[in-house]
């Protein structure tokens, strides 16, 4: 079994409209919670069978005291703690203004990393409208100069959306200027949330996609494994697949990862679920032993999709949700399981998700 916690440290820069983990502007957690809470959780996390990651959120770079946050993390859980070989994702937003910054990248260096990675959803004026930051854009691209004089490699990671197909060539022109050394092409997912909803127009069809046809092959993105699924994962064809072989909820559960996540909130509330996907609250962590919390983690299953949003029992048959949602704009998404949530959110199939702000409300 794999495990990854994430504990959210810090609000976020941005409120990406693409966002399912409620990402957006919110307190700090206070370093001793942040210490009192990993040294309840290592020992219960030391106990589990299985890859067990700690993943700091949103943004822990816009903790006050971000330097001492990542000092405690490595003094205190380095064996859950990324490693060298990982892409840091940030905004930039907030690491670029910091007054101590040289104190971070410092230890970023000592901790191994090379590379951190910037989410680009477009040309300016694109990529602020999705982030709903007004400078994003102008921040990611300082961002990424001010890195690369520090001496780490930058990733992109680009976020597909209609609006980047057609503005591909410019989209190249800004990756060169600020020196990409590795890019990402990413189809948004689709999960049964509000923002997610709202995000729709901004997705790319079928037809889009033929746009990045023979230009993709730059910066390290693989064009063949981007249109496999482009070819697989749109609308259409996920329909065609549907009424030949069916659907089989629970079969098809079975075949996803062994992978369960986990999310500890500023206030210390310990939840079954991913952030801003809770389906159930296990306590808090500063009321409970770590024994409790082991035992908590251990009666919980795998929720890396379908049962992670979904009861399985109450999903309509598939001949219902084609017939709810005839064909329309042939929107193209990362699995089959995106496109179905959309048909079932279309429907208004009622989702296990516990009520909360940020995604699930839309903010
Ligand atoms: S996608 Fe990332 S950067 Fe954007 S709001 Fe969510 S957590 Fe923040």
């Amino acid at each position: 079994m794999k495990y990854t916690f994430e504990i959210t440290v810090a609000g976020c820069n941005a409120r990406c409209r693409h966002c399912y983990v409620s990402g957006g502007p919110g307190s700090s957690m206070p370093l001793s919670d942040y210490r009192a809470c990993l040294e309840k959780l290592v020992p219960a996390l030391t106990r589990l069978k299985g890859s067990v990651s700690i993943a700091p959120g949103h943004e822990p770079f816009n903790h006050e005291e971000a330097a001492a946050l990542m000092r405690m993390t490595h003094a205190l859980a380095p064996q859950f703690y990324p490693d060298a070989g990982y892409d840091w994702p940030t905004t930039g937003i907030a690491l670029k203004s910091r007054r101590d910054r040289a104190d971070i990248f410092a230890l970023l260096h000592g901790f191994g990393a090379k590379r951190l990675m910037l989410t680009l959803h477009g040309l300016e004026e694109c990529h602020n409208e999705i982030v709903r930051a007004p400078h994003g854009f102008e921040a990611l691209c300082a961002f990424a100069d001010l890195l690369h004089a520090e001496g780490f490699e930058v990733a992109f990671n680009l976020m597909l959306n209609h609006r980047m197909t057609e503005d591909w060539d410019a989209i190249c022109q800004v990756l060169e200027a600020n020196r990409c050394d590795a890019a990402y092409l990413t189809i948004p997912l689709y999960l049964p949330v509000a923002r997610l909803r709202k995000y729709e127009p901004y997705r790319a069809t079928y037809a889009d996609c033929q746009r990045l046809r023979g230009r993709l092959d730059r910066f390290g993105i693989d064009e063949a494994q981007f249109f496999a699924k482009v070819e697989a994962f749109n609308a259409a064809a996920v329909r065609a697949r549907a009424l030949q072989k069916g659907w089989d909820y629970a079969a098809r559960e079975r075949e996803k990862p062994d992978w369960a996540f986990f999310h500890i909130t500023e206030e210390l509330e310990f939840y079954y679920g991913n952030a801003g996907m809770h389906t159930k609250r296990l306590g808090n962590i500063a009321t409970m032993t770590s024994e409790e919390i082991y035992e908590a983690i251990r009666a919980q299953r795998a929720n890396y999709d379908y049962s992670a949003y979904y009861d399985l029992k109450q999903l309509p048959p598939i001949s219902a949700v084609l017939a709810a949602n005839p064909p329309q704009e042939n929107h193209v998404y990362p699995d089959a399981e995106s496109c179905l949530y959309r048909w079932l959110d279309a429907m208004g199939v009622p989702t296990i998700l516990l009520p909360g702000p940020g995604a699930l409300a839309g903010a």
